[in-house]
């Protein structure tokens, strides 16, 4: 598996999703390259067409996060960010904010840290319950401060 000791800015898709995170990057056989990377045969169909990533705001503005357009949070990212927080024990939404708040670089930093392994320190997909490197179980309340409790309540 491949395990980045950094996550790098350009892995934070517009829609907040932290591509660094996710298997289809992380995997070794034919590894997508990520929402901000061009599309190539390794990116799945349904991030390809995304009606997130397309949407007439990112059309518009190159580049631009969710997190700047007139229309967020749109029923689209919602419904996103509802499914990562039952599925995958992340927010889209609050890493959007937190980009705003603290700008990519230092919000990578942090996830960097949050989504380590606490057994040997890789990186832990956002997709998966056990350590990609040393095969250990991870808390599945890691991630962006959610809780058990508030994982409990969606
Ligand atoms: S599969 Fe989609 S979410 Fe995963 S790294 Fe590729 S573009 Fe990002
Ligand atoms: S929040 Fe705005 S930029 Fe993001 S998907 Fe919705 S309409 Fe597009
Ligand atoms: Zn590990």
């Amino acid at each position: 598996m491949k395990m980045p000791a950094a996550i790098e800015p350009r892995m934070i898709a517009p829609c907040g999703m932290n591509c660094g995170l996710c298997i289809g990057y992380l995997r070794d056989r034919r590894p997508c390259p990520g929402c901000n990377d061009p599309d190539d045969s390794f990116k799945p169909k349904h991030c390809v067409v995304c009606t997130l990533k397309t949407c007439e705001h990112h059309s518009a503005h190159a580049e631009a996060l969710c997190v700047t357009c007139t229309s967020y949070p749109c029923a689209r990212l919602r419904q996103l960010d509802r499914r990562y927080r039952s599925k995958y024990r992340m927010s889209v939404i609050e890493n959007l904010e937190e980009v705003h708040r603290i700008g990519v670089q230092g919000f990578v930093e942090l996830e960097r840290e949050r989504w380590a392994c606490p057994h040997c320190g890789a990186l832990v997909s956002v997709h998966r319950t056990a350590c990609l490197s040393c095969g250990e179980s991870v808390d599945d309340t890691r991630g962006t401060g959610l809780t058990r409790a508030s994982l409990a309540s969606l």
